[in-house]
């Protein structure tokens, strides 16, 4: 069943069960007073009756023999559907005059009445009985109920004709925005990402909407990033493997030779196969390398000392300089092997990026809320344009430096990727034609 249904089912039936309960409580009550309005009416009629007698015999005496006497008795009894007994002082039956109408469901109730002369002596006594339950009563009592009920049930149908159409427009507002939001929740399963807010006035709806409004963006992001991925990969892997293949093709026709030179080149081939194949397999955001993380504490002082000296061989060569400002003994909880790695290939990318004579700049000090390294050149620097591009994996600044030099454009991803890991960040500024600086920072209470 649609939800829309259901919910205007539940609503109808919750007002309708309302209705009958109320409708009933009503009837009920009307009823019970009516009740005793009419048994008020019948007393007063029994009075009246019993006072016009009481009168007469106050008037003319009382004579139980006189005949005027019986048939006045006989008339009252007859006509006002009573029985009436008459007794003398001594509590003697004198006469009887039944009018009562008999029926099944009699209510009888006998009351006695004294009869005094006009001064007020004893006359005798008249015992009335009456039906309170009298099918004239009854007749009225079933004309009430049946006039209560016709009109309760015009009202409660109106009521009932009302509440649907309510329910109706209640459950459409409700159901129509969740409708939307499912249909747009099946367009973005079959990668559909055009989600346009669903317009509510019920808050839940409206930050489930921006949700999945948010939810669809990423996962477009992300389709985005793996094609991306997947075009650079298949890229990146085509050019050794053409190179292979050509080689190996050319060997087997003969038009070459197997010579050392050849064994270079297709050992070259294969060590840049098996350089992309571990640099992709380390800039994955992999959990399980948490697992291979050895935090320990670090004299991160001595082991940036002990990296950059590593590079002097290389800075020499390009007859530059690699100047340290390491604060003394600073400690950090990271894992060394990580840190060298990052470190190293942001030294190694600036050796590549100065000019002969140039200066390599490697700072280490205590921030406020951690530990802050800096390298920086004055090499060739990035262009504004190549600057947000360069920790995406495979993006290499094209220059015909670089095709010379020929990196794989995953050394910064894969750099950030282990910087985060280490709870840190990494930042960089650059000026083309001026120099480069990167900064990392790791904070201390992270471990
Ligand atoms: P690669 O392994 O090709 O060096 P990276 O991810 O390390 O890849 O670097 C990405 C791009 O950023 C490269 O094209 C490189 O030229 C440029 N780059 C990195 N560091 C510097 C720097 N210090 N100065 C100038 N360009 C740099």
């Amino acid at each position: 069943m649609r939800f829309r249904s259901k919910l205007a089912l539940q609503f109808l039936a919750l007002l309708f069960s309302g209705v009958l309960f109320i409708a009933g409580i009503l009837v009920y009550s009307f009823t019970e007073s009516f009740d005793h309005l009419l048994i008020r009416l019948e007393g007063d009629r029994i009075s009246r009756i019993v006072s016009d007698i009481s009168y007469m015999a106050r008037q003319t005496g009382f004579s139980f023999r006189e005949e005027g006497w019986q048939t006045q008795l006989q008339a009252y009894a007859r006509y006002s559907n009573i029985n009436i007994v008459v007794l003398d002082q001594d509590s003697r039956i004198q006469a009887r005059y039944e009018g009562l109408t008999k029926h099944s469901d009699q209510k009888l109730e006998v009351n006695s009445y004294l009869l005094v002369d006009a001064k007020q002596k004893e006359l005798g006594s008249l015992l009335v009985t009456h039906d309170l339950n009298n099918p004239e009563y009854r007749q009225l009592r079933e004309n009430f109920q049946k006039g209560a009920l016709g009109s309760l049930a015009l009202v409660a149908s109106l009521f009932v004709i009302a509440s649907f159409l309510l329910a109706r427009s209640v459950s459409r507002r409700v159901t129509e925005p969740i409708e939307e939001l499912s249909a747009q929740t099946a367009r973005l399963a079959r990668n559909d990402y055009r989600i346009t807010p669903v317009p509510s006035k019920v808050r839940e709806i409206q930050t489930l909407s921006a949700n999945l409004a948010y939810l669809a963006h990423s996962l477009e992001v992300q389709d985005q990033l793996r094609l991306d991925y997947a075009q650079d990969i298949s890229h990146e892997l085509r050019t050794p493997l053409t190179n292979l293949s050509l080689e190996l093709e050319a060997l087997r026709d003969g038009l070459l030779t197997f010579d050392d030179e050849v064994a270079e080149h297709l050992e070259a081939n294969i060590h840049q196969l098996t350089t992309i194949v571990e640099g992709l397999k380390e800039s994955f955001d992999d959990a399980a390398q948490v697992n291979h993380f050895h935090i320990q504490p670090v004299n991160l002082t001595q082991l940036s000392e002990e990296i950059a000296a590593s590079f002097e061989g290389a800075v020499a060569q390009k007859k530059g300089q690699l100047l340290r400002t390491l604060e003394p003994a600073l400690n950090l909880e990271t894992d060394p092997k990580l840190y060298r790695q990052i470190l190293t290939n942001l030294l190694s990318n600036a050796v590549k990026a100065i000019e002969p004579g140039g200066t390599i700049r490697l700072n280490l000090s205590q921030g406020k809320k951690g530990i802050i390294v800096t390298v920086s050149d004055n090499g060739v620097g990035i262009s504004k344009k190549a600057l947000p591009h360069i920790f995406d994996r495979f993006y290499r600044v094209d220059s015909s430096r670089n095709r010379k030099l020929g990196g794989s454009g995953l050394g910064l991803s894969i750099s950030k990727n282990l910087v985060h890991q280490l709870g840190g960040e990494i930042y960089v500024s650059s000026r083309e034609g001026l120099g480069t600086s990167f900064q990392l920072t790791f904070p201390q209470d992270n471990h």
